[in-house]
């Protein structure tokens, strides 16, 4: 297929009258900028193109506890708490209920304009721990629910087999989490196995955090997948809370961040999520190895965590992607926007997000969260150019924010002033599947959703 855009932020920047051309398995097979006659056959879009921002870390079910965890409880509210909280709600779900929240869930990420979607998947078991029947029951379900919405998706099965540093034993809420090392090692071969052939899903792994999982236990596991896929994603919880932090000092005498590079070889495939509390020393030998820092703005403002140094791990060079983790909000746009705004409520200046190359905050912002996602993902993303998968957003030129605007100004605008009508059409591997904001199974999931949340919540 081919589309002609009117204006397009290819990979060396915007360029105006871009005819693309799309093969058959969904990649772009030539960009071609400057073509005023477009041929009659193609698609013409007279509104702005710029690549699918990928999501790096999500955590689907959670999406159904959005707006129920605000109200203050007893004694202070903190992670902790909203922790206790999602776990009696964990309890209770059932595999077709993950599969309907996380169907609406994706409907909703393609519809905000992300095309991948990094899935930490820690909900494996019954209620009452045991295995399913297929232990790769709820990670099915999930891919079920991507593979109905034509997301990508980069699942990412989740080693947990202990609730504090240095191998602390498990509590009761976390039971439908546990595996150990060789059933884990089973739970990821099963599923690379059973995926291979689907090119819009990735399998990578995620050891919860050092919280959740001893050295032996982490190294096994990347031994692991490294046996089986050389380039698989790798993403852990990194440095959330303070008290995270205090707990790995009184263990091993190092903060988190340190003691993971000092441990462990974090190379290209690794993604830190939640680097919050990674100190200046860390973050500049995160900014000089290839490691992604997963940053979920939006998230760690709910949950009260911190704000990351985003600012200085950039000019020194460190590669970022965004993720809508609890799902709280599921919005590139405000993942962006309260990135740049934590750091200027932190520093109290303006526009620090951006380089004397790339001096416009949004456009700056939405490149490095693109490369980095992708990267994180390890999906063949990141850029309008020739080789990559077409995950392409049209941008609504007629919403008020975008109206009149061009260049570089249209991502000023998008992430500082727009909202989710400014994204028209979405497509994933050459295929649209957002059309004027819809999406064609949108109301079929949506009734899914429905149902499941009125059982949950009855
Ligand atoms: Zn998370």
């Amino acid at each position: 297929m081919k589309i002609h855009a009117a204006t397009a932020l290819l990979a060396g920047g915007w360029a105006d009258d871009v005819l693309l051309a799309i093969d058959g398995a969904g990649f772009i097979e030539a960009v071609t900028p400057g073509v005023v006659d477009a041929p009659p056959e193609c698609e013409r879009l007279s509104d702005a193109v710029i690549p699918g921002m990928p999501n790096l870390h999500s955590h689907a079910f959670q999406r159904a506890m959005a707006g129920l965890t605000e109200a203050r409880g007893p004694g202070e509210d903190s992670f902790w708490t909203w922790r206790r909280q999602m776990y009696a709600f964990v309890e209770r779900l059932t595999p077709e209920q993950v599969q309907d929240i996380a169907a609406q869930l994706y409907v909703e990420m393609l519809q905000a304009g992300y095309s991948n979607v990094g899935e930490f998947h820690y909900l494996h078991h019954q209620a009452d721990g045991s295995p399913y029947e297929t232990r790769t029951e709820m990670s099915d379900r999930i891919i079920a629910a991507a593979r109905e919405t034509g997301i990508a998706v980069t699942h990412l099965p989740v080693l947990y087999t202990g609730n504090g540093f240095g191998g602390a034993p498990p509590e009761a809420g976390q039971r439908r989490f546990l595996n150990d090392s060789d059933a884990f090692a089973a739970l990821v071969e099963d599923l690379i196995g059973r995926y291979r052939d689907d090119a819009l899903v990735r399998i990578g792994i995620a050891p919860h955090s050092l919280r959740a999982v001893t050295r032996e236990q982490l190294q096994h596991a990347v031994d692991a997948i490294t046996r089986l896929d050389p380039m698989a994603p790798i993403h852990i919880h990194i440095a959330e809370q303070t008290r995270e932090v205090e707990e790995c000092i009184a263990w091993s005498g190092q903060r988190p961040v340190q003691w993971l590079l000092n441990s462990i070889d974090v190379d290209q495939r690794w993604c830190l999520v939640h680097a919050t509390y990674a100190n200046g020393a860390e973050r500049k030998r995160l900014a000089d190895g290839d490691a992604v820092v997963g940053l979920c703005p939006t998230t760690e403002a709910n949950l009260g965590d911190g704000v990351f140094s985003a600012n200085e791990f950039l000019a020194d060079g460190g590669r970022i992607g965004i993720g809508s983790d609890s799902n709280v909000s599921v919005s590139a746009i405000e993942e962006l926007r309260l990135l740049e705004y934590g750091q200027r409520l932190s520093h109290r200046l303006r526009a620090l997000l951006a380089s004397d190359e790339s001096p416009s905050v949004g456009r700056y912002l939405y490149d490095v969260a693109v490369a980095g996602g992708a990267q994180a993902l390890a999906q063949p993303v990141g850029a309008l150019e020739v080789g990559r998968r077409a995950d392409l957003v049209v941008l609504d030129g007629d919403a008020p924010a975008l109206v009149c605007k061009s260049g570089d100004a249209i991502l000023d605008s998008l992430v500082f002033a727009g909202n989710r009508d400014a994204v028209k059409h979405v497509m994933v591997a050459g295929r649209w599947r957002i059309r004027d904001g819809r999406h064609e199974r949108g109301d079929v999931i949506f009734e899914r959703y429905k149902h499941a949340l009125a059982a949950l919540l009855a």
